[in-house]
């Protein structure tokens, strides 16, 4: 089968050519991969994460076609599918509370199995569900819709509320905006690229005077920060009372000072969460019907390396995908 994959870390290193076909063992199903989204992860995955198995495919997060099914499962070949791409066994506490991406004995698709940059990947039945959304959105569920999806869920976005993104034009940025929007938020989205994704779209300079006129000089009640260190003391600034700051990611730097006492006396909360749920990842099939991809570029799959070197395009408007088939 045709495939990206790589023996060592580096995005040079990144090869195009044929590999064998993954064969099947019971309670697994192979995917006929149609698109596959270009993240940051994937991008660290390739220049500096530890994988398996060499030769390793990257792709975090894809959606195809099922190709073949063996043993028991709840779709078959024909269907259109988007994959949950971490590992769970559905028995150790954090999965019985609902919460498979922390599963004790979970691996990452694309990280420490084969992931979705080539023809066919091979997945635990368990993982796939039946949808029937824009071929980008599906391939967009696991991860750059899922993760935002997951952090808006666990600060308490409802109705009538205000929030703030962070990255907005980036990919989890965009389901962010999005999602809280259809959530009922009005939202304020921040990026320094020229992309309008709400009709609240702002600079990182303009942020600040923005939020504070848009709420009264209240400020809002959740910022969204998956870009990390960076963005911190803004977001810090940027939220009301009894706030939340909720973040999954660390690309500007992980370290940030922090004052207890002005955090406690306004009584905030900082919240870190990963990925998301699979029942979460189930909602998105129906949720994002009303999402838009806002795709930028789309590569072949022979062009991945470029797809890859695209994240960090100062011209970037929006997401990257990979056509695979
Ligand atoms: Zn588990």
């Amino acid at each position: 089968m045709r495939a990206l994959f790589f023996n060592e870390n580096g995005i040079d290193n990144l090869k195009y050519g044929e590999l064998p076909e993954p064969s099947l063992t019971e309670g697994e199903v192979l995917i006929r991969v149609v698109k596959a989204g270009v993240t940051q992860l994937d991008y660290m995955t390739v220049s500096s994460m530890k994988v398996s198995p060499l030769p390793h495919v990257p792709g975090s997060e894809f959606a195809g076609i099922v190709e073949e099914v063996k043993g028991k499962a709840s779709v078959n070949p024909g269907d259109k599918v988007a994959v949950y791409t971490r590992t769970f066994d559905g028995t150790c506490s954090f999965c019985r509370e609902g919460k498979e991406m922390l599963c004790t004995s979970g691996k990452r698709i694309g990280i420490d199995e084969n992931g979705g940059y080539a023809e066919y990947v091979k997945v635990p039945s368990n993982l796939v569900v039946k949808a029937d959304l824009h071929w980008d959105l599906m391939a967009s569920l696991s991860i750059s819709a899922l993760a935002p999806y997951h952090a808006l869920k666990e600060a308490r976005v409802g109705k009538g509320a205000t929030v703030v993104v962070f990255g907005a034009s980036g990919s989890t940025g965009i389901f962010a905006t999005q999602l809280a929007e259809i959530m009922g938020a009005t939202v304020v989205a921040v990026t320094d690229h020229d992309f309008k994704i709400s009709r609240h779209t702002v600079s990182y300079s303009q942020a600040e005077d923005y939020v504070r006129a848009l709420t009264d000089g209240e400020m809002a009640d959740v910022v969204v920060n998956p870009l990390g260190a960076k963005y911190w003391d803004l977001g810090v600034r940027l939220l009301r009372k009894s706030g939340r700051m909720v973040f999954f990611g660390t690309l500007t730097g992980s370290k940030v000072t922090l004052d207890l006492s002005s955090a406690y006396l306004s009584h905030v909360s900082f919240i870190g969460t990963f990925r998301g749920s699979f029942q979460e990842f189930k909602e998105l099939a129906e949720l994002c019907r009303k999402c838009k991809p806002y795709t930028w570029r789309e590569f072949s799959l022979e062009e991945g390396k470029d797809a890859l070197l695209a994240l960090k395009s100062p011209e970037r408007k929006g997401r990257i995908m990979l056509k695979v088939t």
